[in-house]
């Protein structure tokens, strides 16, 4: 079967600055994938390169076998959904508004939203518990509930593949699994592939079924979490000491720092 992502040796940056250097990596379809690697090692780059949002400056991407470039831009638009870092919406729009926003790349010009539009915000503020928020504005939301809105804008598009940058950070540790936690369901239930940018080294090697760890602008290494997070690895793409043990519930990689000796 084809791939559903392909990437083949790109090279991306800004103003010809080159920040990604000769990536190549197959998504699988219905993957859950994390991207993982130091501040700066290019993660975010690589994410707005696969979602379309930042054309490589050399190589392709190929999406169920098609150039990603040659692929009409609503039907990228409604198969693709972006959770950025940190959104900001400069209006009072309401939780509500926000949600319905997913639903654009359906819309014809002028045309207002159909039952199935409605029931497809509906149902995506439900899953998140964000009905209760409907009537509330954004900007007013603790970062836990903006998060859960953004989510569930994001499904109420009805991707075939979500994007996410750091959707965990800035979070507590309860409303981090939350978040992983719905969208491993949304994975698993509605086949949804996931690619996500992640901070934290023991949330990847719980959730994702494959890592890749960026190292300065390349893949330092890919593969099942055990596989990639290694304490020789760690220590060599994050310069610190680390200790890797097992999680004794799950059996997967669990990281602790290694304080080294102050002099
Ligand atoms: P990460 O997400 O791993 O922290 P980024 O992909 O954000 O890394 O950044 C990688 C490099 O690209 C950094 O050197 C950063 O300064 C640069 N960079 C990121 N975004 C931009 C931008 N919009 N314009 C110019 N340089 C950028
Ligand atoms: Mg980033």
């Amino acid at each position: 079967m084809e791939k559903l992502i392909q990437v083949k040796n790109i090279h991306s940056g800004y103003h010809k600055k080159e920040v990604l250097k000769n990536i190549s990596f197959e998504i699988e379809e219905g993957e859950f994938l994390g991207i993982i690697g130091p501040n700066g090692s290019g993660k975010s780059t690589l994410l707005r390169s696969l979602s379309r949002v930042l054309r490589p400056l050399k190589g392709n991407i190929y999406y169920k076998g098609s150039d990603l470039y040659a692929i009409a831009l609503n039907q990228i638009a409604r198969d693709f959904s972006f959770v950025a870092q940190d959104t900001q919406v400069n209006f009072p729009f309401s939780v509500w508004e926000i949600v319905l926003m997913g639903r654009i790349p359906y819309l014809s010009r002028l045309q207002p939203q159909s039952a199935a539009d409605l029931k497809a915000a509906k149902e995506s503020m439900s899953i998140t518990d964000t009905l209760k928020l409907a009537g509330r504005q954004l900007n007013d939301l603790s970062a836990g509930e903006k998060q859960m809105v953004i989510i569930a804008k994001a499904i109420a598009q009805e991707p075939k593949v979500l994007f996410l940058d750091e959707p965990t950070s800035h979070l507590d540790i309860g409303h981090q699994v939350k978040i992983l936690n719905l969208l491993k369901g949304l994975n698993r239930d509605k086949k949804i592939t996931v690619a996500m940018v992640l901070h934290d080294l023991n949330l990847a090697a719980e959730y994702c079924d494959r890592l890749i760890l960026l190292d300065n602008g390349s893949v330092y290494k890919s593969g099942p979490p055990g596989e990639v997070l290694t304490y020789e690895n760690i220590e060599e793409v994050y310069k610190t000491l680390v200790i890797v043990n097992k999680n004794p519930v799950s059996g997967n990689p669990h990281i602790l720092l290694a304080r080294k000796n102050i002099p």
